[in-house]
């Protein structure tokens, strides 16, 4: 019997022996910097003469590793194995499948701290941040392994004496697995389990800034004793791998994480049904977020501060459920302001190899530039009260920028940054906060500072976001407690670490045999 799922603690690094651990994670990781790492197509090593080269945001000059990359022909082939491996994957016994996610769980927990230090290496992370990451990658693991536990033998239907039938879950095929750079260890772990748990085989296409995490992440799969075959490493460009796979007539579901741009350019290619293809493809997707903290009259305000510059300036802001709208009643707004400007002016900036650093670098030179130019706008559009300067001379460095006086359909207001900027908002009463904050077409976090309790029932009624949290700030969803995804432009409704999550990998079957 498996024991009940609990999520992984986080490393509390004010003890001496888990800083230690962490150091000497940085330093494993600093042993192999460099490497090169090729495709895995069936188990096969495949090195190309193209190559990715993934390095280190917070210091350019530091190559994390030369990755290999696929191009149409290995795409290609990639599919013809995957498509020949479910063909035997689809039989594998459920609790098969779940042994070996738990087992996967528990070599990286084993290895945690070597997992996070890449990914501070790797993405930026900072140790906190990072160790959060590699325990959501445990925790993706050990829930999709229980719940397809709960799901291996269907649902129950009625039977007659004349008949038995059986509601059973059947996998779907092929899936390609586009998977983002700001969780690259968690969600590309999550979103490729879930897939591979279900018993379908995948086609995993990482983030081109962080595919060493990934690669790394398909060693312990194997060493798990996942056949070679059911889970492809292709790591390439998406105009090129990308699209040919969305497109492919046997590719049966795709499982998107990144930007609404691409969400959205997805969504309309799957819908096309191309030569060859005989069913309609699934898509599930997670997208953007503009999201909003949202502060009553009657609130603890030093909690709402605290809770603002946490899920707005946490990993740079590079969440989609980040904080980018801070949206409070005119009576307390000066005084959160002025709280949150002073908490973001303290927050240490800097290199995440260092144990204290809150804020690290942004992911490249293009999220910079991006950012840089919002920061620009925030300047038309709000009252800069803090950072506003950026730094990208060694890696991507943007303080912690803060823009009072934001009008609520002031572009900063409306469009994702996916950076270190927030927006606060003045709002007339509760009632205008609430419709503000619902002002967007995303809707995937928010939160609500509040003690008044007719206020936090409005907001559980008419606050449009798929993850709602008061109270607190309205980032760090724990799989298997709060599931997490939104709605709108934020995706497909999906929600990862949820309890019906795989059942978006999954179809139904129904037998009915006369007795
Ligand atoms: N699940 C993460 C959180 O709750 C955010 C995931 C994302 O940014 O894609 O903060």
């Amino acid at each position: 019997m498996t024991v009940a799922y609990k999520h992984e603690p986080f490393t509390d690094f004010t003890v001496e022996v888990d800083k230690l651990a962490f150091e000497a994670g940085l330093k494993k990781v600093e042993s192999y910097l460099g490497q090169e790492y090729p495709l895995i197509i069936g188990g096969e090593r495949i090195t190309t003469d193209d190559k990715i080269i993934s390095i280190n945001p917070a210091n350019k000059a530091e190559v994390i590793g030369r990755v290999s990359k696929a191009n149409r022909d290995l795409a290609e082939k990639a599919m013809q194995v995957a498509d020949a491996t479910f063909q035997t994957w689809r039989k594998s016994k459920p609790e098969m499948r779940a042994d070996i996610l738990f087992r996967a769980a528990a070599i990286v927990r084993r290895r945690k701290h070597e997992f996070s230090a890449i990914l501070v290496k790797e993405a930026g992370k900072p140790w906190k941040e990072a160790d959060a990451d590699t325990a959501e990658a445990i925790d993706f693991m050990e829930y999709y392994g229980r719940q397809m536990l709960k799901l291996k033998d269907g649902m129950p239907v009625e039977s007659r004496a004349i008949e038995y039938n059986r509601f059973s879950y059947i996998p779907l095929g092929v899936g390609v697995i586009i998977s983002p750079w700001n969780f690259p260890f968690a969600i590309m772990a999550g979103m490729t389990t879930a897939a591979v748990v279900s018993g379908n085989t995948v086609l995993l296409k990482p983030a081109s800034t962080t595919p060493v995490i990934a690669a790394k992440f398909i060693e312990v799969l194997e060493e798990a004793g996942l056949p070679a075959g059911v889970v492809n490493y292709i790591p390439g460009s998406g105009a090129e791998v990308g699209d040919y796979l969305v497109d492919h007539p046997r590719t049966r579901f795709i499982s998107f994480t990144g930007s609404k741009e691409v969400g959205i350019r997805i969504n309309e290619r799957a819908a096309k049904v191309n030569p060859g293809q005989i069913w309609l493809k699934r898509v599930i997707a997670e997208m953007g977020g503009k999201d909003t903290i949202v502060v009553d009259r009657e609130a603890d305000l030093e909690l709402a501060a605290q809770s603002i510059v946490a899920s707005a300036f946490g990993f740079s802001g590079q969440k989609c459920s980040a904080c980018s709208r801070a949206v409070i009643v005119g009576d307390v707004y000066d005084q959160v302001l002025a709280r949150a400007v002073e908490l973001t002016k303290s927050l240490p900036v800097g290199s995440p190899e260092e144990q204290g650093t809150y804020t690290g670098p942004v992911i490249d030179q293009s999220a910079f530039n991006k950012i840089m130019e919002y920061v620009e706008i925030g300047k038309q559009e709000g009252r800069l009260m803090a950072g506003g300067e950026g730094d990208d001379a060694k890696g991507y460095f943007i303080q912690p920028t803060i823009f009072a006086d934001v009008a609520e359909d002031a572009r900063l207001m409306q469009e994702e940054i996916f950076g270190p900027v927030v927006a606060f908002c003045k709002a007339r009463n509760f009632d205008h906060a609430i419709d503000i904050a619902n002002n967007t077409e995303y809707g995937l976090t928010g939160a609500v500072i509040t003690n008044n309790r007719a206020h936090i029932e409005k907001a559980r009624e008419d606050f449009h976001v798929g993850n709602l949290y008061f109270n607190r700030g309205c980032t760090g969803a724990i799989v298997g407690y709060q599931p997490f995804g939104g709605f709108n432009m934020s995706g497909t409704d999906s929600k990862a670490g949820g309890p019906d999550y795989l059942l978006l990998h999954m179809q139904a079957k129904t037998t009915s045999e006369t007795l």
